[in-house]
């Protein structure tokens, strides 16, 4: 199975592995695969008897043409397994009232990117191996929080990649920077810019740019990469978790098989929301996908109206890993559902607008599946508070985006099906949000907040986190954003 662009101007089809190599297409489109590949009801079954890595490897296995099932499971076991995710990768929990929630944040760096980032450095240096490319990988990596950790704790001491992450000194909580500024590992660097996150973005794709540096880089054997998800290597991990929640549904008995559920997802750059529609494409049975937005509301305005419009102010909300004016993975849906042509014309008047709008006809296909919603800071807020006190379950700000979205949603349509609404974070990870939900009180410190939260509601505080305030720092560096480049060559 070849890979194509989604924009069609690159007719050439290419393999799993040099998609993953190469991230974006030669005609600035993103990959996909040709066909999506097919789930019955018997896998499906077989599925459910196995581990998560197995699951893994499984789905993978299905889309990664030229990599062998030994080594997908190989990497999955790698990934998943060794105890890295505590209980385990993405357990389901019971919400009550037909709603189930998919946990994706018990890996190292407790938020869902983990999902993704754990396996994808080892399908990466695969792909490398696999295409002849025999130069060392330097992934830069402009961050405003989730992505960078990840990234970090992905590929450190991974053969054959080195990894530079710049964040704003200003842009991300307490606890994400100490995150980043303790990292561990020999093939690293950590830099925050003075500026903020558009600032370390521009830089970044200023030296993807710049032709001398390219020259620089390649005499010194460097090739520069990505890990943002527009790279397929990061998407296809993300297919599996929808498989195995519903197999865990089943085993559960909350449903029967072929039975169809609702899912809702906490969007920002729609790579998690669109794995489920990939999914959902295979055969796993899947109904409607309520993509919840938080006062950020691009996608919902495009779901109601099918026109995309990026012209408006960008807010900084509770839930920044969803403060998003380009969902860049939008772009794949299209594809999907209305071919290269109309995608490369909506992408183009993207870039010269920054707005585009389908016609009557085209946003009824992209709503049979879809439905948009967002929730406001008041209803995040409320949303977090009242499941903590009529359940006692505690939640971040991001999967309370998606639970606002997804009473809301039921509500409007009486809908009696099975919701699984998926949560992205750890509530610790937004602890001064979350305390301040339950308590009404604002503590600004990020280790003050932690305590905090943990004295209140005595939920556990996952281990990551808990050790973090006592480990030494070993990226303290900041610079300025015109000092980039220099920090590029002095790294390699
Ligand atoms: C990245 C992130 C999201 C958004 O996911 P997308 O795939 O970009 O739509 C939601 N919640 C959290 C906690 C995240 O880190």
């Amino acid at each position: 199975m070849k890979y194509v662009s989604t924009r069609g101007i690159e007719r050439e089809g290419v393999s799993a592995a040099y998609a993953i190599k190469s991230g974006l297409a030669g005609d600035g489109g993103l990959y996909m695969p040709e066909e999506i590949p097919t789930l019955d009801f018997d896998e499906i079954e077989a599925l459910a008897e196995l581990d998560y890595p197995e699951r893994a490897a499984a789905v993978l296995y299905k889309f990664l043409d030229g990599f062998e099932y030994g080594e997908l499971y190989e990497d999955a076991a790698a990934a998943y397994g060794g105890g890295k995710f505590k209980p385990s990768p993405a357990p389901i929990t019971e919400l009550g009232d037909g709603k189930y929630m998919l946990e994706l944040w018990h890996g190292p760096t407790c938020a869902f990117k983990d999902m993704a980032l754990q396996i994808m450095p080892r399908l990466f240096v695969r792909a490398q191996r696999k295409c002849g490319e025999e130069r060392t990988a330097l992934i830069l990596v402009a961050t405003s929080g989730d992505t960078g950790k990840a990234a970090l704790e992905g590929y450190r001491d991974v053969d054959g990649t080195r990894v530079q992450v710049f964040y704003p000194t200003g842009g991300v909580s307490d606890i994400q920077r100490l995150q980043m500024q303790t990292q561990e590992g020999g093939n690293l660097s950590v830099l925050g810019i003075r500026g903020n996150f558009d600032d370390a973005q521009s830089g970044v794709k200023r030296i993807f740019a710049d032709e001398k540096m390219k020259a620089e880089l390649d005499a010194a054997g460097i090739f520069l990469s990505s890990a943002n998800s527009i790279n397929w290597g990061r998407l296809a991990p993300q297919i599996a978790y929808y498989v195995s929640a519903y197999c865990d549904l089943l085993k559960a008995g909350a449903i029967k098989i072929g039975e169809i559920i609702d899912v809702t997802v906490p969007t920002g750059n729609f790579g998690n929301i669109f794995a489920a529609f990939i999914a959902k494409k295979m055969g796993l049975p899947i109904g409607k996908l309520v993509c919840a937005s938080n006062r950020n509301d691009v996608l919902t305005d495009f779901f109601r109206t099918g026109e995309y419009n990026k012209n408006r102010e960008l807010y900084l909300t509770s839930s920044p890993s969803m403060d998003i004016l380009i969902s860049s993975n939008l772009e794949r849906l299209l594809y999907l559902t209305l071919g290269t042509e109309a995608t490369a014309k909506y992408m183009s008047e993207l870039n010269s607008r920054g707005s585009y709008r389908l016609s009557e006809e085209e946003l009824c296909t992209v709503c049979e599946s879809f439905v948009g919603y967002s929730a406001n800071e008041d209803m995040t807020e409320a949303t977090i508070r009242e499941l903590w006190e009529n359940k006692n379950c505690l939640i971040d700000t991001h999967t309370a985006v998606a639970l606002n979205s997804a009473n809301r949603y039921m509500n409007d349509n009486k809908a009696e099906r099975t919701m699984l609404v998926v949560s992205t974070a750890s509530p610790y990870k937004f602890a001064r949000d979350v305390y301040r939900a339950i308590s009404g009180v604002d503590i600004r410190e990020g280790e003050k907040a932690l305590a905090a939260l943990y004295n209140r509601t005595s939920v556990e505080i996952p281990a990551p986190l808990s050790r973090l305030f006592g480990l030494p720092i070993n990226h303290g560096r900041v610079i300025d954003k015109s000092d980039m480049e220099k920090a590029v060559r002095e790294f390699i």
